[in-house]
């Protein structure tokens, strides 16, 4: 077994130390032994998050490095704050300490955007949606429960009010990239949930820092909270998995998973069930707060309804064109064949313009399958319907795959002998000097659709008993002025057969 490396070694080692150090903290009484784990945590946490990305070298580092600038932000906060407190004994809120902490926000905002970046590709509608849409249901909280009592807040001065309210303002800043990187597709892996608990643990423990404090309360038990959010960006920062962060991940799959659709319902549920719990309990509700909240959170559900329309539009018309064709040539497949046959015979009732039908059949296809193997008769198959295409067009026939080697044209506007003519200037074109063989026959207005297939069926037989390669019409009802050879000359003796049972057929070429 290969010795772990000194990445693996040092991820270990803070799995270890990380806890001891949290619990340390808590447990030490207030002062400088105390701020000093807590400076120690913090410092060594940053320096582990550049550690990690020195060390595993992610394709794009750019988010990183931003998160270890915004953790080190942070711990400089911690540091100077506790100098302040301790050491020159001022109040440290508000100081320069507040720079530091308020400057981490945008710093690990950048880092999260960074990564959503390099894992969404190009652009991901739903996701920033639904991004919305979770947000606004706690912009809601915090301004009612936060924001709102903070700037109200009638024993600090307006600026000192308002610095205070930058805080929540950068956690929701935080808590609408969490919810954009939880959102965005890519591999969730240990790297990515340990980022992700990070920033939840910031995100509840300045909440409750925050709630604590307009209380006039503080409860050291929350360093733990803050220390095990750094903790948990270190380990993410050091878990190999961490290169895989910034992949870009499949695009569907993750979009309306059950989970999303539960946060989704839950956070839609935010405003009205916050204004009922007001109400319940006896406080006075927000109306503005929560009705301007609820009419951006419905305008966006219609959009993402909107966007979802669309898609199950977009989706259903694919499906419906890989209904249509045939997968190896691209042809019409049978079922449209069909549908393309009976749409031309309607309308050749309603024009009263003749309608021909063809078979066309490859001749001695399994030899050559056997000769050349099955691929390269698959690329005959997709070669000759090209080339057929190619010379049937202008002529607004329509040509399908009927099953196998088995091709079925329909020729609207054309009488016997025009189709034949139609069909027989195709046998030049067949890739691969192979050759085919066909039954032409001409609906005589009467028939049902099977009926002339069945009877351009048989045309197709006497062809191939014929010699094959060649081109018979079906006699039958047709006129007969159609039912001539053609071009008769060509007729060899031999290529007369006895019709099987049904009308007798007329050889081509
Ligand atoms: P004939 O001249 O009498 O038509 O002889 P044939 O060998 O063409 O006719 P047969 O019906 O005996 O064999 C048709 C062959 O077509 C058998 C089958 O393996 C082959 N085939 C059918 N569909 C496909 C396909 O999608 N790809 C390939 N490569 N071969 C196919
Ligand atoms: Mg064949
Ligand atoms: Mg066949």
């Amino acid at each position: 077994m290969r010795a772990p490396d000194l990445t693996t070694l040092t991820l270990r080692a803070h799995c270890v130390a990380a806890p001891l150090l949290v619990v340390l903290c808590v447990s030490l009484p207030d002062g400088l032994p105390r701020a000093g784990v807590y400076a120690f945590t913090g410092l060594a946490c940053t320096a582990l998050v550049a550690l990690g990305t020195h060390r595993h070298r992610p394709r794009d580092a750019t988010g990183w490095w931003f998160v270890a600038a915004g953790v080190g932000a942070w711990t400089l906060g911690d540091l100077v704050y506790s100098y302040l407190e301790l050491v020159v004994g001022v109040e440290p809120f508000p100081s320069v300490a507040d720079a530091f902490y308020l400057a981490a926000y945008p710093l690990l905002a950048l880092g999260l955007r960074s990564f959503v970046r390099s894992r969404t590709g190009d652009g991901d509608r739903e996701g920033v949606i639904d991004t919305a849409i979770i947000t606004i249901g706690f912009v809601l909280l915090s301004w009612i429960f936060l924001l709102q009592p903070t700037l109200a807040d009638g024993s600090a001065s307006v600026p000192t009010r308002v610095l205070a309210a930058l805080y929540p303002v950068g956690d929701v800043l935080l808590l609408a990239l969490l919810v954009r990187l939880l959102t965005s597709s890519g591999a969730r892996t240990a790297a990515f949930r340990l980022l992700g608990a990070g920033v939840v643990l910031m995100l509840v423990a300045d909440s409750v820092y925050q709630v604590q404090s307009l209380a006039g309360s503080y409860s050291p038990v929350l360093d733990a909270g803050w220390l095990a959010s750094y903790a948990c960006i270190a380990a993410a920062a050091l878990h190999p998995s961490m290169r895989r962060l910034t992949e870009v991940g499949p695009t569907t799959g993750v979009e309306f998973s059950r989970g999303r659709l539960l946060a989704l319902m839950l956070a839609s549920l935010l405003s009205p069930g916050t204004m009922l719990l007001q109400l319940a309990l006896g406080l006075s509700p927000e109306p503005w707060a929560v009705g301007l909240s609820s009419v951006v959170l419905f305008v966006l559900v219609v959009l993402r309804m909107s966007g979802l329309l669309t898609r199950v539009r977009e989706q259903s018309e694919q499906l419906a064109a890989l209904a249509r064709t045939d997968a190896l040539t691209g042809l019409p497949n049978r079922r449209s064949g069909d549908a393309e046959l009976h749409r031309l015979q309607q309308a050749a009732l309603a024009e009263g313009q003749p309608l021909a039908v063809a078979v066309l059949d490859l001749d001695r296809f399994k030899s050559f399958n056997d000769t050349f193997g099955h691929p390269a008769g698959d690329r005959l198959l997709s070669q000759a319907a090209l080339a057929w295409n190619a010379g049937l067009e202008g002529t607004g026939a329509v040509l399908a795959r009927w099953g196998g080697e088995e091709f079925l044209v329909v020729l609207p506007g054309r009488d016997l002998a025009d189709a034949a003519a139609v069909v027989d200037a195709l046998r030049a074109r067949t890739p691969l000097g192979q050759t085919f063989s066909a039954g032409v026959a001409q609906w005589d207005r009467a028939e049902t659709l099977a009926a002339l297939v069945a009877r351009t069926d048989e045309a197709l037989y006497e062809a191939k008993h014929a010699g094959r390669d060649r081109v018979v019409t079906a006699a039958g009802t047709a006129p007969a002025a159609q039912q001539q050879p053609v071009p008769a000359a060509a007729v060899p003796a031999a290529a007369v057969p006895a019709a099987r049972g049904g009308a007798p057929a007329q050889p081509v070429a």
